[in-house]
């Protein structure tokens, strides 16, 4: 391992210089195109936007097994001194997806070299777009044929957390992640003089209602064993203090971790907002936007595997990871193959690694990037033997 950890280490630090954002990984997936072909391996780029997609074929018959990393970057100015600092301003390797990339070409280094031994197949899948919400990169991907040709038995995904310490993988069977719905409630009153409400129709009125009554979506119409949340995150309306305005608009997100559950969700939403808004006489116009990410859901008898092989690794340690908000549209490949997306944390205070993903503060623990390498070879190596 000695051998890769170095070159790994400098793969991160390159990348992490100049991050690119979704959809725009052009010098990412060129880089990762030339190393993947470097291992002697076919390489297919291009797939789903900026994706690139590498085959490793081993010596004797067995599975397929896709490794999965993401490669954008995000809309952060970077507030971390270290040597490779981003030299993109307003951009950052804040989600860690620079060690993804780094940590799976590393585990394809590992491979290569140990070809031999190796049953099946490997598909390298290097993502664009994780982060452009419900238009990330999975989906064009899987349109794009990356999960067929040769068709992809189990796929796996790992994710670096700043939540987490570092050399601790967590994982957890079944429902992981959460599937995020975006709501906008329009809600169309009539405007009038503030003084005389009684002949308007006052919009922020009926919009505060709204908001208050979405809360009871949650605590008297969905089942309380359910995880479910509703959050109205953005409020517009009105010019002066003595207007009642004609409209008031409000932006959300809902976060369910099973389809049934989404989608009594997404009706009660929209019943509460257009009934709540009719009592006071204004119209509510509910929009969910379109093609949001899945529940990521690992599959039980995958992932229990999954556990056995990663406590296998020295100097790591494994638990059982708690159910997440927050979306990945990993949740598509596992929608294709059953599989399991597990994290590796990095909090490290001793080396000043304290910061969640996202902040501009995240620095990683950069100790732990063979270990992520290890995991994802060792899942291809133990996944491609045939059953
Ligand atoms: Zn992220
Ligand atoms: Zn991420």
């Amino acid at each position: 391992m000695k051998e890769f950890e170095s070159e790994i280490i400098k793969i991160r630090r390159k990348i992490h210089s100049y991050p690119e954002l979704s959809y725009k990984e052009y010098e990412t997936s060129a880089f990762v195109a030339r190393k993947l072909r470097a291992l002697g391996m076919p390489v297919r780029t291009r797939v789903g936007g900026t994706g690139v997609v590498g085959l490793l074929k081993g010596t004797r018959p067995g599975n397929v097994v896709a490794l999965r990393a993401d490669m954008d970057a995000l809309p952060v100015t970077e507030n971390v001194d270290v040597p490779f600092k981003s030299t993109r301003p307003g951009i950052m390797h804040a989600c860690g997806h620079d060690t993804h990339i780094s940590m799976l070409l590393g585990a394809a280094m590992i491979l290569a070299k140990h070809r031999q031994d190796l049953s099946g197949q490997v598909k390298f899948l290097f993502q664009p777009a994780e982060e452009a919400g419900g238009r990330g990169g999975a989906k064009p991907m899987i349109e794009d044929g990356a999960m067929n040709n040769p068709k992809v038995d189990y796929v796996f995904g790992l994710h670096i957390t700043g939540t987490e310490s570092s050399k601790v993988f967590s994982v957890r069977p079944g429902p992981l992640m959460a599937a995020p719905d975006t709501f906008r409630i329009r809600i169309m009153g009539k405007g009038g003089h503030g003084s005389e409400p009684h002949t308007a129709v006052d919009p922020i009125f009926a919009a505060a209602q709204v908001v208050t009554a979405l809360q009871g979506v949650t605590s008297r119409l969905i089942d309380q064993r359910e995880p479910f949340v509703v959050s109205v995150c953005s409020i517009h309306s009105g010019t002066k203090d003595n207007v009642i305005p004609d409209e008031a608009m409000l932006e959300g997100t809902i976060r369910t971790f099973n389809e049934k559950t989404r989608t009594k969700a997404k009706n009660y939403v929209r019943h509460v907002a257009e009934c709540v808004s009719k009592a006071f006489k204004a119209r509510a116009l509910v929009e969910f936007k379109q093609d949001e990410y899945p529940v990521t859901v690992n599959d039980p008898a995958v992932t229990s595997r999954v556990v056995s092989i990663l406590r296998k690794i020295r100097g790591t340690r494994t638990i059982e990871s708690k159910q997440i908000m927050g979306a990945e549209d990993f949740s598509r490949f596992l929608q294709k193959a059953p599989g399991t997306f597990y994290f590796l944390g990095t909090k490290n205070p001793k080396k000043g690694c304290l910061s969640t993903n996202h902040s501009s503060e995240f620095k990683v623990d950069e100790d732990v990037l063979k270990y992520g390498s290890l995991s994802l070879a060792d899942l291809a190596y133990e996944f491609g033997k045939p059953n």
